[in-house]
């Protein structure tokens, strides 16, 4: 009886798991399949599918700048925000989790990256059923870059670096293997739509005993020998915050500080005076999975200018006609899909390359599932000369340094449960701009007096996040300049454990998510090997 119901709970009291895990987000799951033959509990705020009205628990109110509007930048659903990414995976360097001493203090993470790779291929390995060629090696086969990545390949200044695209998007709902086989296995009990409030600890002031979780009016209380809290980087402070008032231990001064995300910008454009095939951009290349080449400053480079990690890619330029034509594919794809027949005759009226093409380059959350990317990138890639563009448009991804200010704290507004909600303040220090106006520097030199190829900066750039929510329970060697040890035990309690970016001490410039899930799968072998 793996998907319980709150009846079993009421029935069963006393019973005492020996792991709570709260959160049943990617990071959660990936605690949860680790642990062998242990009396597990994983329960989940959302429910299976995804509900307007769960949503609404995860309102937040934006103290600093603005996440942008069009976006969704969490999900509260089985799977997390996961069932809205677009699994892009990127490594962090090893650098960026050391101690970068031009960026002033000391930030490495009490994490080794040795470890780090090893999570990373395990994790890899685990859920894609693939290991992936040489992926630390940065420049194996030169042969494998495309045109416009060879302008850049003896830049002294300039490294390259994979994201990958994994031919199966993971989304760790009820339609992923991973999570079914997590869901369904004895030792595990899942319930959804319980969001954890209240936190009680024992009169020795040294573990969590129980917890409190609330769904419409039911309430049940999950006794365990161990908790973790994996409930994304604003939600994990937001229920340390809530809790603060009642237990003192829980003051710790860190909590929810450092906030921080990538910053997002559109630096310009390339304009070509021949029209660029498809083949030729960016990241069209592939071997056992997707991998689209980014450009990123070196190390030495970085520490010449004493500048953050950041990075960028290019993604062509479409017309307003083809974005028509893109959502009217979109909306026969789906039907498509859910019919398992052959699409209807309009489809032939539409430009079917190109509006594959636009699926591809944007991997909409709302289309993307295995089959449709696993066929989208079969065709893309066996066609060499597919699509051509006359204007790209470069993107700039920037690391933020960890900044004190940048923070998420209480609102006196509540939500349903009665908990206060998140403030997010998120701020950007003078350093956090630097490397975009080096970038723009460069790229500008680059294509100067390019035979075919120049470069116009955007005159209207604007800082965009991206839902890589981080820090705001960082990882430190003691409680003065953090929330968790190296093994993401919360100082000063025995028994609580907190996963996901929030324990990230820097974000590289890379998308999280693949860190997030190694620093999971490390937490939860440390607790497979570790408890009683
Ligand atoms: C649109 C979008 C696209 C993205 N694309 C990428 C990408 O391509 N690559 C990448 O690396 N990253 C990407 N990300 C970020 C990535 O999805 C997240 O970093 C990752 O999913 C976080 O996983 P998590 O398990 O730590 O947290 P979450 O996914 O937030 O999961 C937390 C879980 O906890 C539950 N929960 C919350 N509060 C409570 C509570 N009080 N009680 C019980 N349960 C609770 C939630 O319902 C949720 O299921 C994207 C994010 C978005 C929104």
């Amino acid at each position: 009886m793996p998907i319980i119901y709150p009846s079993y709970l009421e029935n069963n009291k006393d019973f005492v798991y020996d792991i709570c895990i709260i959160g049943a987000g990617l990071s959660g799951q990936i605690v949860a399949s680790n642990i062998k033959d242990k009396k597990i509990i994983l329960i989940d705020s959302g429910k299976i599918n995804f509900s307007k009205e769960v949503q609404d628990l995860n309102k937040i109110e934006m103290g600093g700048l603005k996440f942008r509007e069009e976006f969704t930048n969490r999900v509260r659903q089985l799977g997390g925000s996961a069932n809205m990414w677009a699994n892009q995976l990127m490594f962090l360097d090893k650098y960026e989790i050391e101690d970068r001493h031009w960026l002033g203090e000391n930030l490495s993470w009490p994490v080794g990256y040795d470890e780090l790779k090893k999570n990373y291929s395990e994790i890899i390995f685990n859920l894609y059923g693939k290991s992936l060629e040489n992926p630390f090696d940065k420049v194996s086969d030169r042969n494998f870059y495309s045109t416009l990545e060879n302008e850049f390949l003896n830049e002294k200044n300039i490294s390259l670096v994979n994201c990958i695209w994994p031919n199966k998007v993971e989304k760790f709902n009820i339609h992923s293997k991973f999570t079914k086989k997590i869901i369904h296995n004895k030792n595990i009990h899942f319930i959804s739509n319980f969001t954890a409030t209240d936190f009680h600890i024992n009169e020795n002031i040294e573990k969590l005993t129980e917890v409190t979780f609330l769904s419409e009016n039911k309430k049940i209380s999950i006794k365990a020998n161990t908790f973790v809290l994996a409930c994304g980087a604003i939600e994990n402070a937001r229920i340390l915050l809530n809790n603060q008032s009642k237990f003192k231990i829980l003051d710790n001064k860190n909590i929810g500080k450092y906030f921080m995300d990538h910053i997002n910008i559109n630096l310009g454009y390339i304009k070509s005076k021949n029209k660029l095939p498809l083949s030729i951009l960016f990241g069209m290349k592939y071997r056992k999975f997707d991998i689209r080449k980014c450009i990123k400053f070196s190390e030495n480079f970085q520490k010449e200018k004493g500048i953050l990690s950041c990075h960028s890619y290019i993604d062509p330029v479409y017309e307003k006609n083809d974005e028509d034509i893109f959502w009217n594919l979109l909306k026969e794809i789906k039907k498509f899909i859910r019919l398992k027949g052959i699409p209807k005759l309009e489809l032939k009226k539409m430009n079917f390359r190109k509006t594959i093409e636009q699926l591809y380059f944007r991997v909409p959350p709302q289309v993307s599932n295995s089959i449709l990317n696993s066929f989208l990138r079969s065709i893309l890639c066996s066609n060499k000369n597919y699509l051509s563009f006359n204007k790209l448009k470069i993107f700039f991804q920037g690391e933020q340094l960890p900044n004190v200010n940048s923070k998420i704290y209480l609102s006196q507004k509540r939500d349903r449960y009665n908990q206060n909600i998140a403030i997010v303040d998120w701020k950007l220090d003078k350093i956090d701009y630097q490397s975009q106006n080096e970038f723009i520097e460069i790229l500008s030199k680059k294509f100067k007096s390019h035979e075919f190829l120049n470069f116009e900066t955007n005159s209207n750039m604007k800082i965009l996040d991206v839902s890589h929510h981080s820090g705001t329970t960082r990882m430190s060697n003691n409680k003065n300049d953090g929330v968790v040890d190296k093994n993401c035990k919360y100082h000063g309690l025995k028994n609580l454990y907190i996963c996901g970016s929030s324990v990230f001490k820097t974000i590289g410039s890379g998308n999280t998510g693949l860190s997030i899930m190694a620093i999971s799968n490390r937490l939860g072998n440390y607790l497979n090997e570790n408890l009683n």
